[in-house]
């Protein structure tokens, strides 16, 4: 495997998912979005920084929304590379895709649940990712993307997962530039438009591992200090009578990408036992999985102040 061929399967992915029609609005709007990300990513960016040429770098802390991204963004760099070679005077056979490692930054602020950390790993290896990892607790978010522009010096647009219903996301756009007090760089942020719901019917339907605390109940993942699986998703006595809370992605689960017979398996990540245990003692077990809530008002409700 290389990081051509995993961005030819996030393209494979991306197509049959933009190919389904059953008739569900759900995936009608998710489709939209992605036709979306897709313009803003290979006519407005691409057109703007070589995705080949070390200036755009992809943020990445191994949530649900930067994976959506990061599986849309090899999808495009498949589709900018198909594109060059078909378009070359040269025979396919000719070309070879020009990136080995995709330039990520993963800042490692906060103390994080060993899962997430293990996600990350496994992420780093399935999509070749080529990641700058910022000291633990030494430094701000802006001082640690200034010390990640110091290393690597031609990168132009950092590439993040954020999204209008996100703090501080209501007014951003897809390209700007950095706030003051901040290093300057443009941040590229394709996936504003997206709801929580369109987040998982292609995470869902895409196949790909995902981190097991989401399994768990969590629907936002930050520090270890100051997330908790989602209230709204508590399982209660009275769910066994009244049937529960439902499954809003039982179609994109059975008719994963892939799959060869439909089931209802979701590919997750290992709880590390560590994790296990801080969920056994701190009584946070019995949740229904995160994508269960579709809400995106009470999606952070399990990000805590302590
Ligand atoms: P979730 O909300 O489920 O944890 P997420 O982490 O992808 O998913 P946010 O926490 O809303 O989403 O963060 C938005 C985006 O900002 C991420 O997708 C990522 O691109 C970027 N980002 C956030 N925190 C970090 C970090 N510590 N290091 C690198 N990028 C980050």
């Amino acid at each position: 495997m290389t990081l051509a061929d995993i961005s030819e399967h996030c393209h494979n992915i991306t197509n049959s998912y933009l190919a389904v029609t059953n008739g569900s609005e759900l995936v009608e709007s998710t489709q939209e979005a992605i036709r979306l990300t897709r313009y803003h990513l290979l006519e407005e960016v691409f057109s703007r920084w070589d995705p080949f040429g070390n200036q755009l770098s992809f943020s990445y802390n191994g949530g649900k929304d930067c994976q959506v991204l990061l599986i849309l963004y090899l999808s495009c760099l498949w589709e900018f590379f198909i594109t060059k070679t078909r378009n070359s005077q040269y025979d396919s056979q000719y070309h070879q895709f020009p990136l080995q490692f995709l330039p990520t930054v993963y800042i490692n602020q906060a103390e994080t649940f060993n899962t997430l950390e293990q996600s990350i790993e496994s992420a780093r290896e399935r999509y070749f990712l080529s990641i700058y990892e910022s000291p633990r607790n030494q430094t701000s978010m802006p001082e640690a993307f200034e010390n990640y522009l110091k290393v690597h010096s031609t990168a132009k647009a950092i590439v993040i997962g954020i999204r209008y219903t996100d703090p501080f996301g209501a007014d951003l756009c897809c390209i700007q530039e950095t706030d003051s007090g901040w290093p300057q760089f443009m941040r590229v942020q394709p996936l504003l438009h997206w709801t929580l719901a369109n987040v998982w019917s292609i995470l869902l339907y895409s196949n790909e591992e995902i981190c097991g605390l989401y399994e768990k109940g969590f629907t936002s993942i930050g520090g270890i200090n100051s997330t908790v699986p989602n209230p709204a998703l508590k399982i209660r006595n009275d769910d066994a009578t009244s049937c529960g809370k439902r499954n809003p992605f039982e179609w994109e689960i059975s008719n994963a990408y892939g799959k060869e017979t439909p089931c209802n398996k979701v590919k997750v990540s290992k709880l590390t036992d560590a994790d296990e245990v801080l969920l056994q003692s701190t009584g946070q077990l019995d949740f229904h999985p995160g994508w269960f809530l579709i809400n995106d008002s009470l999606e952070r409700a399990g990000r805590i102040r302590r």
